[in-house]
């Protein structure tokens, strides 16, 4: 008989070597011309990350250049495509106008108002963003806390409103620039604190941003700490949604308060509730550094579960074979798969989209390709203003083709789980480029729906991070 010796397994996952990191190096518009590998790219891919990266956050570091990027494969590498400004995001008008103010070296005042008007055209804030879903408490707002479905408030601290790099379809783009009114947040934790104790409805809270990971572990423990009090036994999970996995693993390895980080996981998790990390993976590539799988190893070892979610964008990720990989890897890591997403119709979105009958296509053929470990991955869905909605498929109904959709959430907790139907379309994008098939006049939902927002219209943050 074979004898089981567990001292010689190999230890391929767990081979970080901290000498091996690179030195921390932030990279913006100020400096990108010092990574060393641009140097190498055509002068127009170069130029267009300055032009486009004046209407969209742009931020990188040397984890991801250093560890992430193929640069053989640049531009049309998929980190490279996640992380750095591409041409096409900007339609053409608009490219040329700033190109042009750029090469004529003008006035900040005028370049700052041809870029405000730019990211005013590309629907920054779908109508009431900043107020809808926004919570009152005796009549007040309560800045920084969202509360859409019954079960889940969204929480977003002041310290945590930006990422250690910025994806470059990122939604939440108007959140990272200067411009106060467009940001969502809070330090006020004492009113959030309010709001829950009187919603014993919310089961959940999501720490979110931006991302919370950026905060020091200080500042964390003190909204943790908070949200642990007796006051709130009906709160029983804690999300925290981060893409500090991809982009900055050093943060639970290297840094000077990881061990405390780490801490504040397991008090939470000691507390009797269920710690949460909502990762954020597009690409298998981003799970297969030493560093990632050794930080995931020390996060699970505090009790937290991991689960992982991600749009489908052209050009990162619109292909089964990624998707069937990408979950693969997940679980062989022991994280979860959760959500695919659609990306919405804000920002860059005509550069990143995929059609909603592809994207379902993606999805399916991800999705027989993997065992039923993997499988609790949810998805294509959109997170539109009445709800998050599944594209279930294609299929035919007395001879007509459909699409048959879903909700996976709602506004109203009864639409859940109810199947609809839309008229067959290949060239729509989002639920609001659908039309009702079988000739009806609206979706099932869309009356409630008026009356449940009335008298603001329009749309919510969807929790990708
Ligand atoms: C997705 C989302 C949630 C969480 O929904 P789950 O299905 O419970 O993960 C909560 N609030 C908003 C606004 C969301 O978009
Ligand atoms: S998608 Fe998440 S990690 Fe990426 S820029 Fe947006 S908030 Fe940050």
């Amino acid at each position: 008989m074979q004898k089981c010796d567990i001292t010689n397994l190999p230890d391929a996952e767990f081979s970080f070597i901290p000498e091996n990191a690179p030195k921390f190096a932030t990279y913006t518009l100020k400096n990108f011309r010092n990574i060393q590998q641009l140097k190498h790219l055509p002068e127009d891919v170069v130029s267009a990350i300055a032009v486009v990266g004046h209407v969209f956050p742009f931020k990188v570091n040397s984890y991801v250049t250093e560890k992430l990027i193929d640069w053989g494969n640049a531009p049309n590498d998929p980190i490279f495509t996640l992380t750095f400004p591409q041409k096409g995001m900007l339609l053409p008008h608009h490219y040329e106008i700033v190109q042009a103010l750029l090469a004529e070296n003008a006035p900040k005042s005028k370049l700052a108002k041809a870029i405000n008007q730019i990211r005013e055209e590309l629907n920054p804030h779908p109508a009431g963003q900043l107020e809808f879903n926004v919570p009152k408490l005796n009549g007040q707002k309560i800045d920084g806390l969202q509360h859409k479905y019954n079960e889940t408030a969204l929480f977003f601290p002041s310290e945590g409103q930006s990422c250690h790099a910025y994806c470059t379809y990122c939604f939440r783009w108007p959140q990272f620039g200067e411009n106060d009114d467009l940001k969502i947040a809070t330090n006020q934790i004492e009113n959030v604190i309010a709001y829950l104790k009187h919603h014993t409805e919310i089961s959940d809270v999501l720490i979110t941003g931006g991302d919370p990971l950026t905060m020091s572990a200080k500042s964390l423990s003190k909204y943790v700490l908070a949200l642990l009090s007796e006051d709130l036994p009906h709160i029983r999970t804690i999300r925290i949604g981060t893409k500090t996995l991809t982009y900055w693993p050093y943060r639970f390895l290297t840094e000077k308060d990881s061990e405390q980080l780490l801490d504040a996981f397991r008090m939470i998790v000691r507390s009797g509730k269920h710690l949460a990390l909502m990762t954020h993976f597009n690409h298998p590539v981003e799970l297969e550094t030493p560093e990632v799988a050794e930080a995931i190893q020390r996060i699970r070892e505090t009790g937290a579960v991991i689960r992982t979610q991600s749009p489908i964008i052209r050009g990162i990720n619109d292909d089964a074979k990624i998707w069937s990989a990408l979950w693969k890897r997940q679980v062989s890591l022991g994280l979860v798969p959760y959500y695919m997403f659609i990306p919405r119709d804000t920002g860059a979105q005509h550069f990143f989209r995929i059609s909603l009958v592809r994207a379902w296509e993606i999805f399916k053929e991800a999705y027989q390709h993997v065992s039923g470990i993997c499988r609790t991955v949810r998805g294509p869905s959109m997170s539109t203003n009445p709800g998050k909605v599944q594209v279930m498929g294609v299929c035919e109904v007395n001879g007509q083709k459909v699409i048959s959709l879903q909700f996976l959430q709602g506004r109203n907790p009864d639409w859940v789980l109810r199947p609809f139907f839309a008229e067959f379309s290949e060239s729509a994008f989002w639920l609001s480029e659908l039309s009702p098939a079988f000739g009806q006049e609206s979706f099932f939902y869309e009356e409630e729906l008026a009356e449940l927002t009335k008298p603001i219209e329009d749309d919510c943050l969807e929790a990708v991070c």
